[in-house]
């Protein structure tokens, strides 16, 4: 396949100071929860996002000084000379593609309690850290801003030796000292690094002038700042104090990469932003105020807005992190004129969720993202077929789905039977919630691969039993029938049914997708703390219902906090005016009444309610897998020599497990077993 010449633009050379980018795909620095604590994997991960095509490769963001870190997330470190060896993994297999590797170097100011090593944080007013742990952060005095501008100068020297082309100096997010000490609230200062804006950058300027000097002559200099704080005039505005700090320094580092800040704002979810280039209303200035190159980031997937961003003087570089995980190949499908094939993010966050709990990164569309190492999964490659056995999936949620994509890579003869009238099971309704339509494209990109595979036949309309599963003597079935969700109230508050449940019609979500929507007073019992408690009561509160929402947690969505999407949901619902009854459990029901209770005092509180959605937990529907255990006697003469379920129906979980489990079971096809690979731990 040929690409389009307009797109011939995004596969240009950039200069960047002394060092020069093959393309104008740029993979900004992004957090993946195995840094300093898993460096070979995250070496094989950032080495095969080069190999995709980017042109840079960055880190996450990388201490500088033990004085300043963020345990328990695990994030890069370049402490001292011990920890080079370990960037020179990533550095050689980024150069290994032709792509520059860049370092993105970070003191954390008050973001950093120091949980390990247990210093005192720095920042330039005294104050509590920005965590809630009991920790206050000392204010910088001379000696330790002197100490600083070493630790900065010492750290370059180190990512140069590392084999790094690009060098960071990071004032983002709130997350950098830098940054601090420009942001007025939070520098209180009377000296020469306080008050006037000028005073407040100098620190900034001291560091990238002298990062400059000590590597400037083959490095070059990136810096990242946040041009907006969506904070209004409290904080730093891309009409004022950003756009005067961009045209102080406007020469000063080799490349400009901008964005907003909080890592909240700049990292939304396309519940909360569905458009890509959300942030060029606040960036687009940027290039007006400075000849160097520009990166900026924003979701981008679409080809066509790629080329118009730099054509139209916005940015030089495509600045991505999600679209590079969901798609370490994004680039190199343009390239070869593959843009079909190109696995779109669907800003879900999930990727976050690995940062915020200190676990190597997941993501829902790329289920080979943070396993390049440790299970040897590359996202384009997969070993072909062991034989030439046909295999039989059932059901073609996200599970069956990328099941069949893969074992249909592999070049096994696959038919996948569906019940629905189209694929895509729970995703068909799941997107159609208030602000879920991107997770369309789970299914739009497997289904449309699919369809193009000789060796993949899908059957709508048909569901099997376990008499036609064993008639069809396939030699592997693979069942992924998915889940629903439970009626009787069980989940995390109750491991019994909720008494009363029998004196009243109770809904769930499952009845809401079969159109049964209840209008007047909704009660919604949230056990389920993901997003889908939230969606139900967004959804009836948009349709005119009186929403309640009673959870046992303190806040609503409770587990968004790992999506960077909790203040969000609770903002929109109490817009919506919807009831949040936090810290209460449901429990009892009648005819008229719900009896809740506080979590803590046990006291009671009665809430009227014309009609009650339970979102507590969920029933893998494994039913067919369960007769078929049970007839494991007749597998011989049905010819079947293996029996798999994956996805919802083995155990009920995010889209990203399900995806992720329809991925395993068809790599591991007449191989090795489902656990080989956990323990290769680097
Ligand atoms: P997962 O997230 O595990 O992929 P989903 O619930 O999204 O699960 O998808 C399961 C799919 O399986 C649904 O589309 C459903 O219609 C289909 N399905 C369930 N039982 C059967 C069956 N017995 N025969 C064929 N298809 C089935
Ligand atoms: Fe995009 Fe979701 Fe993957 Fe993150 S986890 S890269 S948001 S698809």
């Amino acid at each position: 396949m040929t690409r389009d010449t307009r797109y011939d633009i995004l596969f240009e050379p950039v200069k960047i100071g002394p060092v020069t980018a093959p393309s104008r795909f740029y993979q900004v620095p992004h957090c993946n929860g195995m840094g300093y604590r898993h460096p070979e994997r995250h070496a094989a991960m950032r080495g095969i996002k080069a190999e995709g095509g980017w042109g840079v490769v960055c880190t996450e963001e990388v201490e500088i000084h033990p004085s300043s870190e963020i345990s328990p997330s695990i994030e890069g470190r370049i402490w001292d000379a011990s920890d080079i060896a370990y960037h020179r993994l990533m550095t050689d297999a980024v150069h290994a593609h032709g792509a520059l590797a860049g370092i993105e170097l970070v003191y954390n100011g008050f973001h950093a309690p120091n949980r390990e090593t247990r210093l005192p944080p720095m920042a330039p007013t005294a104050m509590p850290v920005a965590a809630y742990d009991p920790v206050h952060a000392r204010a910088m005095d001379r000696r330790d801003i002197q100490d600083l501008r070493r630790w900065y100068r010492e750290a370059a020297l180190r990512a140069k030796e590392a084999g790094f082309d690009i060098v960071y100096v990071y004032a983002g997010h709130s997350m950098s000292v830098l940054m601090h000490f420009m942001q007025a609230r939070f520098n209180q200062r009377t000296d020469d690094y306080g008050g006037a804006l000028e005073n407040r950058v100098r620190l900034t300027k001291e560091v990238l002038s002298e990062a400059k000097d000590a590597v400037g002559d083959s490095c070059a200099i990136a810096f990242r700042f946040s041009v907006e704080e969506m904070i209004g005039t409290a904080g730093i505005t891309s009409d004022g104090e950003g756009q005067d700090i961009v045209g102080m320094l406007a020469e000063l580092p080799d490349l400009w990469d901008v964005t907003v800040s909080g890592w909240a704002n700049d990292t939304v979810t396309a519940r909360f932003e569905p458009s890509e280039g959300y942030q060029d209303k606040h960036t687009a200035f940027v290039k007006s105020l400075t000849t160097k190159p520009v990166v900026g980031v924003g979701r981008f997937t679409s080809v066509d807005g790629m080329v118009a961003r730099i054509r139209g003087g916005v940015l030089d570089f495509i600045g991505a992190a999600r679209p590079s995980i969901a798609d370490p190949f994004l680039p190199k499908k343009i390239r070869e004129g593959r843009v079909d094939e190109i696995r779109e993010c669907i800003g879900c966050n999930i990727c976050v969720t690995g940062d915020m709990q200190s676990v190597p990164i997941r993501c829902t569309q790329n289920p080979t993202m943070g396993e390049e190492r440790r299970r040897g999964w590359h996202p384009e490659r997969i070993a072909a077929k062991v034989s030439d056995d046909p295999v039989l999936i059932v059901g073609a949620g996200p599970a069956g789905l990328e099941c069949a994509l893969q074992l249909g890579k592999r070049g096994y003869p696959v038919t996948v039977a569906e019940s629905g009238l189209e694929v895509g099971g729970r995703l068909n309704w799941e997107s159609q919630l208030p602000g879920m339509a991107s997770y369309r494209r789970v299914r739009e990109y497997r289904e449309g691969l699919l369809r193009q595979m000789a060796n993949v036949e899908i059957y709508l309309d048909s569901a099997l039993n376990a008499d036609a599963v064993l008639a069809f003597q396939f030699p592997h079935v693979i069942l992924a029938t998915g889940s629903s969700w439970r009626r009787d109230g069980t989940g995390r508050q109750h491991q019994r049914e909720i008494p009363g449940l029998a004196q009243r019609q109770i809904l769930t979500p499952d009845d809401l997708m079969g159109g049964d929507v209840p209008a007047g007073k909704v009660a919604i019992f949230d056990d389920d703390h993901y997003i889908m408690g939230g969606l139900i009561a967004e959804l009836l509160a948009g349709l005119g219902a009186q929403v309640t929402l009673i959870t046992p947690a303190p806040l609503a969505s409770h587990w968004t906090e790992n999506t960077m999407e909790q203040k969000r949901i609770q903002k929109r619902l109490l817009e919506k005016e919807v009831t949040i009854v936090a810290n209460h459990d449901l429990l009892s029901i009648d005819s008229n009444e719900l009896e809740t209770a506080c979590v803590f005092t046990g006291k009671r509180r009665d809430l009227a309610a014309d009609a009650l959605v339970l979102v507590t937990a969920r029933n893998a529907d494994d039913q067919l897998h369960q007769e078929l255990r049970g007839r494991a006697d007749e597998f011989t003469t049905a010819g079947i020599k293996s029996l798999t379920a994956i996805g919802d129906c083995l155990a009920p979980g995010t889209v990203a497990s399900a995806v992720y489990l329809g991925h395993l079971a068809a790599r591991n096809l007449e191989g090795e077993p489902w656990d080989a690979g956990l323990f290769n731990r680097g």
